[in-house]
């Protein structure tokens, strides 16, 4: 068995990545071990992904992988992306950034998104990164209440339902994050192999 630590301070995100692991691979979350914030200072989901993982790495030396993920609004030019968790201001609050998304797209009648996630994994071999996308719309007004973030008003493709009225398991069957973790599953399979 092989244990990942999880550089994320989401319990969602931890939750969501822990059900889609393959046989062989734990993961778990860091606890207390950073006080602070992790830092995400990068302008990429690629940056801020790797300056997670580095951070933890260096601490403990143990494999590590981080998620950074944003909502891209082709409305918006790709608007929130990599400052989606930021949206509305630093306070990083769900319900004042789903407000503000409604606001921004209110007189726009398509209104395509994708979310992306980018997993960064370290060990002592290197650096990897990994990408996972679900293209969706952004609903007209919230639905649901499972999930976090932006969940209430995204709606994938061939869907009629948002994040936030899916249960976890129909999340993880489509979802940004849970595409990633399979790329890095197969590629840990295959590198193992
Ligand atoms: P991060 O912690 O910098 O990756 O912030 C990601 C932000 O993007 C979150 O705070 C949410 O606002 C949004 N986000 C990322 N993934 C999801 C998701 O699966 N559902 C809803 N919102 C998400």
């Amino acid at each position: 068995m092989i244990t990942i630590l999880l550089a994320t301070q989401n319990p969602y995100k931890i939750k969501e990545i822990q059900a889609v692991l393959p046989a062989g691979i734990a993961a778990s979350g860091i606890d207390d071990l950073v006080k602070n914030e992790l830092e995400e200072t990068g302008t990429t989901l690629e940056e801020n992904a790797l300056q997670k993982a580095r951070k933890i790495f260096q601490l403990t030396g143990n494999p590590t992988l981080s998620d950074d993920s944003g909502l891209e609004v082709v409305e918006l030019n790709n608007a929130p992306g990599v400052y989606s968790a930021r949206y509305a201001g630093p306070q990083k609050d769900d319900q004042a950034n789903n407000a503000k998304l409604l606001q921004e797209l209110r007189s726009e009648v398509t209104r395509h998104a994708r979310f992306r996630t980018v997993l960064a994994f370290i060990d002592e071999t290197g650096e990897y990164l990994f990408e996972g996308i679900v293209n969706g719309v952004i609903a007209l007004e919230l639905r649901g209440s499972n999930g976090f973030g932006y969940d209430p008003l995204f709606i994938p493709d061939g869907e009629t339902h948002t994040f936030a009225q899916m249960s976890g398991d129909e999340k993880n069957r489509l979802s940004h994050r849970s595409r990633a973790v399979k790329a890095w599953a197969q590629w840990m399979a295959s590198r193992n192999q």
